[in-house]
């Protein structure tokens, strides 16, 4: 992002990056679309602040059913760059020379908005135990006849009462 800075004054602005996937492996995800910024930002005291929301659509693998789903992510991108002149941290966002790079701040913040269970929906009923079939779009009793079988063994008269 390069833009002229006059310090003290907010100044809006707005765009689509790519990331690049390798940093959504670990999460079963896939971007489906840029990741699209929208916000301000200030230059004051060799700091350049941020303030933005941001948008993506991902492709997904419920952690739970394994069935995929698209899904757009939203979530803030509010950070502080400072200049790499000086002393610093590791972990700080710098300004350099050819500006700051939103990159890595940007992936940074989309892996903290992702929940470390990613569902395909909110009551997804996953796959059943004994015949693997997804809940979501089947029902099946196998766990009820499950249950069932167990109580029987269970209560040593009831396999006689049945
Ligand atoms: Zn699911
Ligand atoms: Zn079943």
């Amino acid at each position: 992002m390069r833009a002229k800075v006059e310090p003290g004054k907010k100044q809006s602005f707005e765009l689509d990056t790519k990331l690049d996937d390798s940093i959504l492996e670990d999460r079963n995800c896939k971007f489906l679309s840029p990741v699209h910024i929208e916000g301000e930002f200030y230059y004051q005291n060799e700091k350049l602040y941020l303030n933005a929301k941001a948008h993506v659509k991902l492709l997904c693998m419920c952690d739970n059913c394994g069935e995929e789903f698209e899904r757009v992510f939203e979530f803030p991108l509010e950070e502080e760059f400072i200049e790499n002149y000086n002393s610093h941290n590791e972990e700080d966002y710098l300004i350099n020379q050819a500006g700051i790079s939103i990159d890595e701040p940007l992936s940074d913040n989309l892996l903290l908005s992702l929940s470390t269970r990613m569902l395909c929906r909110e009551d997804c009923k996953g796959l059943c135990q004994v015949c693997g079939k997804n809940k979501n779009f089947t029902e099946c009793h196998c766990e009820e006849h499950l249950k069932e079988i167990e109580r029987q063994e269970e209560n040593p008269f009831g396999k006689i009462m049945k």
